[in-house]
Parts: structure tokens; C-alpha cells; sequence
């Protein structure tokens, strides 16, 4: 088998999730909304096993981990306590010629120069424009009841620190992690699942104390290193990047941005933020609720410290296809194939006889192995060459093929999505040669 290099391109990441149903434009039949995609159903399988490795891979030995799920309307005070009121915004600028709107502080974007797309240059000043989508919340528009749908899930795991730690009998150091939907406003959504208006993100609020902070940082930036390790990720595309003083948030103690090499450059995938004690401080003063921990040893009140680790569940997504998309030749062929971790493949295995004859059999066998195995297809259609192909384009790791030997040795024959090796395995055996091979359910 030659490998050829990957020749992953945004446009051909997009075609293959748009023609194996990965991920839709939403509301297509009515024209698109920009920076808002569905997903279809190899992609809400490949988004939930991303979503299950993640929740695997924060569990460990310091401390435990509640779980959350927080509203995604939020109250005014809320985010003024957090500053995003204030400061969460973005420059823009318009192209008073065209009415086309750019971020001012884009790196392909330079305002002393024309406009990109009608190449007259006639700007507007400057202006902050809020990434907040904010709405009114009830009958009354007093302004009042303002609301505003979350940035980041981060804050409601703050407004519910007390809560958790109470109901859980938490002791620190402990996390809690949540995984659900943010929305921005984004001037320019772009990079198809780069840079979404709707997006998830799965972060984790680690509580500690301020003598063990810094090594509690530590030790989340190594964990999230082995997270994107066990997932398959080709490290050699991973980057930390750690925050100067100029680029630090002002709150914020240290911060490193673990970075992919997209091809349209090394981009955040991750931020872990040592935080201080910013967050809950500033909730204590904007609610009046003390927020602080009474330690029974030293009689003291404190306020922990925060880690974060925040990454968004479609950067990801995005992430995983670039990085297993590989164009190779196999069986004299030019192939698309995603090589994704089995952890992670949508499909885990397909199920093939050899011809028609055999699919009474054969699908006897699927049904078997699917009562272990959900995620698993049957295709009686085409040559078997096409089957491969179609399980390749998709990342299913193995497929198995019953032929007429199968009805005499009671064995079929395997075959590896990544080198074309094929071996004979016994029925019996399968499924220990699947959870050999990382194939779980
Ligand atoms: P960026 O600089 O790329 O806008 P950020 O620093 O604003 O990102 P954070 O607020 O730290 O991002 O959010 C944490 C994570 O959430 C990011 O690392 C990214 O994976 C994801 N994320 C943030 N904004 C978006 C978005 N608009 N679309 C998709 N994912 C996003």
C-alpha cells in the first residue's frame, strides 16, 4: 500500500461530511444560517464518543468529578459579574461601499488596505461589537428581564459552586465538568466547525487550593497531552502555546492554548487557565452570597482557585477529520479514508456476504454481534471492493466478510481499514479480536 500525504482540505473535509451525512447546513432548504450546522447521523456518533473519551479522560486520582448541566439563559447580573457584559466583544468593522461586515482584528484582515471583497476602501470607524446573543425574557419589556444565551458554560458551573459543593459533601480538590451548548454572536463565522454562532464545549472547573494551584495547572495541561494522545491525534500537529503577560486575561494567573496545525494554520483547540480566585470572587460581590470554603483544620475562610480546561466538542470534531483524512492507494485504487481511532470511529465494524447468496447467514451473524456492538452496518450492495471503499470513507475500522468457506470452517474473514490485511478469524473469536483491537461498544 503507497501512503500519499493527506491532502486534507477544508473543501474536502466538507464534501465528505455533507455526502456521508456527518454534518448538514441548517435550515438548507431555506437558504443556510450562517455559523449554524446539524448533524446527521455518523456525525452525532462521532460527537458522542468524542463527548465519552473527554469524560473518560478527566477522571482521576486527585479529586472527584460532579457533573453539571446548567441553563443556557442567563441572567443579566450574571454576566455582568463575569465581565462579559463589559468585555466581551470583538472590533468590527464595515465596508460602507458593500455593507460587508469584518472582524477589524482578523489575521487576513488589514484596514489600510481595501476592502477584500468589493476592493474600494471606504470604512467605518472601529466599533465593539458584543458577542452576546441577548433576548427578553416574559411579557414585559421593561428591561428588566433581560437575558442573555450563554457564551461559555463555564459560569454556571461558578453561580452553582456552593450547590455543588454541599449536595456532593465535596471536598477540594474537586471538578466540575459539563458539556453543553454556547452560543456567540461571532461577526464572521468561519472554517465550516472552526468558528461556529452555536457550538459545544466541554469544560471542566477545577477547584483547589492556592498553595497546590500551580501544580494542579500542571497537571491538567499533562492530562489534556494524553487525552489528545489516546484519541489518536498526530502530536506531531499539537502545540502548547503559553500565554505572555501582554496576552493574558487580566484575571487570569497563567494560560496555555493547546494548538492544531489546521491547514490554514496553527489554531487553538484547547484553553487551560489557571484563574485565581477571579470567578468566585466576583459572584460573591455582584450576589452577596459568600462563596468562600471553611477549612476545618486551619479554622480559615478562603476563596479556591480555578483551573479550567475548555475545548469546544466541534473544534474537535473538526480537528479529528483533518487529522484521519488520508487519500492513499490500496488494491491499485485511489482511496478517501478516515483513519480514526476505533475509540472514536462512528461505525465500529460492517458485516458483508460475499454475495447475495450468503446474506440470510451473514446477517445472522450481524444481528449477533450487533447485540454487543451497536454501532455496526450490513451492506450486501455492490462489489466488495465498494464496500470497502464506502466503509473507508467513513472510518470504520474493520470489516468482515462471509463467504462460502464460513458455511465449512465457521470462520470469516477480517480485514484492517488501515493496511488492507485481511485474516481469518473464527466466529467464535470475534468479538475477543474486536476488544483486542479497542472495539467496545
Ligand atoms: P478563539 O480565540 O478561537 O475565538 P476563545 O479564546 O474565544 O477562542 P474560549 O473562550 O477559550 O475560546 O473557548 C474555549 C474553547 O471553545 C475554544 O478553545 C474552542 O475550542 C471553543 N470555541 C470557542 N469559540 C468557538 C466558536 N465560535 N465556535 C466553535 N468553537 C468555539
Amino acid at each position: 500500500m503507497e501512503q500519499k500525504s493527506t491532502h486534507a482540505t477544508l473543501d474536502k473535509i466538507i464534501s465528505l461530511c455533507k455526502r456521508k451525512g456527518f454534518v448538514f447546513q441548517t435550515a438548507e432548504i431555506y437558504g443556510g444560517l450562517n455559523g449554524v450546522y446539524d448533524f446527521g447521523h455518523l456525525g452525532f456518533l462521532l460527537r458522542e464518543n468524542i463527548k465519552q473519551a473527554w469524560k473518560k479522560s478527566i477522571e482521576n486520582d486527585l479529586g472527584e468529578i460532579y457533573t453539571l448541566e446548567g441553563s443556557l439563559l442567563g441572567v443579566h447580573r450574571m454576566w455582568e459579574a463575569s465581565g462579559h457584559v463589559e468585555n466581551f466583544h470583538d472590533p468590527m468593522i464595515d465596508c460602507k461601499n458593500c455593507k460587508k461586515r469584518f472582524r477589524a482584528d482578523d489575521d487576513s484582515m488589514d484596514i489600510n488596505k481595501c476592502c477584500p471583497d468589493c476592493g474600494i476602501k471606504n470604512w467605518t470607524e472601529v466599533r465593539n461589537f458584543n458577542l452576546m446573543f441577548k433576548t427578553e425574557v416574559g411579557a414585559v419589556s421593561d428591561g428588566s428581564a433581560y437575558a442573555y444565551l450563554r457564551p461559555e458554560t463555564a459560569q454556571t458551573i461558578f453561580i452553582n459552586f456552593k450547590n455543588m459543593m454541599t449536595t456532593n459533601r465535596a471536598k477540594l480538590p474537586f471538578g466540575v465538568a459539563q458539556i453543553g451548548k454556547s452560543f456567540r454572536n461571532e461577526i464572521t463565522p468561519k472554517q465550516f466547525l472552526f468558528r461556529l454562532r452555536e457550538f459545544e464545549q466541554m469544560e471542566l472547573e477545577w477547584f483547589c487550593k492556592e498553595e497546590t494551584s500551580m501544580d494542579m495547572f500542571n497537571f491538567w495541561l499533562e492530562k489534556r497531552r494524553e487525552f489528545y494522545k489516546n484519541i489518536g491525534l498526530n502530536m506531531d500537529k499539537i502545540r502548547f502555546h503559553a500565554h505572555s503577560k501582554e496576552e493574558l486575561a487580566h484575571y487570569s494567573v497563567c494560560c496555555t492554548d493547546i494548538e492544531y496545525q489546521f491547514p490554514f494554520g496553527f489554531k487553538e483547540l484547547e484553553g487551560i487557565a489557571h484563574r485565581g480566585t477571579f470567578d468566585l470572587t466576583q459572584h460573591s460581590k455582584f450576589s452577596g452570597k459568600d462563596l468562600a470554603v471553611f477549612d476545618e483544620e486551619t479554622k480559615t475562610s478562603s476563596t479556591p482557585v480555578v483551573v479550567e480546561t475548555s475545548v469546544g466538542v466541534d473544534r474537535l470534531f473538526l480537528t479529528v477529520l483533518f487529522d484521519a483524512y488520508y487519500e492513499d492507494e490500496m488494491d491499485g485504487e485511489t482511496r478517501v479514508v478516515l483513519k480514526l481511532d476505533p475509540t472514536i470511529a462512528p461505525i465500529k465494524l460492517a458485516i458483508f456476504p460475499l454475495t447475495k447468496k450468503l446474506e440470510e447467514p451473514a446477517h445472522n451473524l450481524f444481528k449477533e454481534i450487533r447485540k454487543s456492538i451497536p454501532h455496526i452496518q450490513f451492506d450486501v450492495t455492490g462489489s466488495i471492493g465498494k464496500r470497502y471503499r464506502r466503509q473507508d470513507e467513513i472510518g470504520t475500522p474493520f470489516c468482515i466478510t462471509y463467504d462460502f468457506e464460513s458455511e465449512v470452517d465457521k470462520a470469516v474473514t477480517i480485514r484492517d481499514r488501515d493496511t488492507g490485511k485481511q485474516e481469518r478469524v473464527a466466529i467464535a473469536e470475534i468479538l475477543s479480536y474486536l476488544t483486542q483491537h479497542n472495539i467496545t461498544k
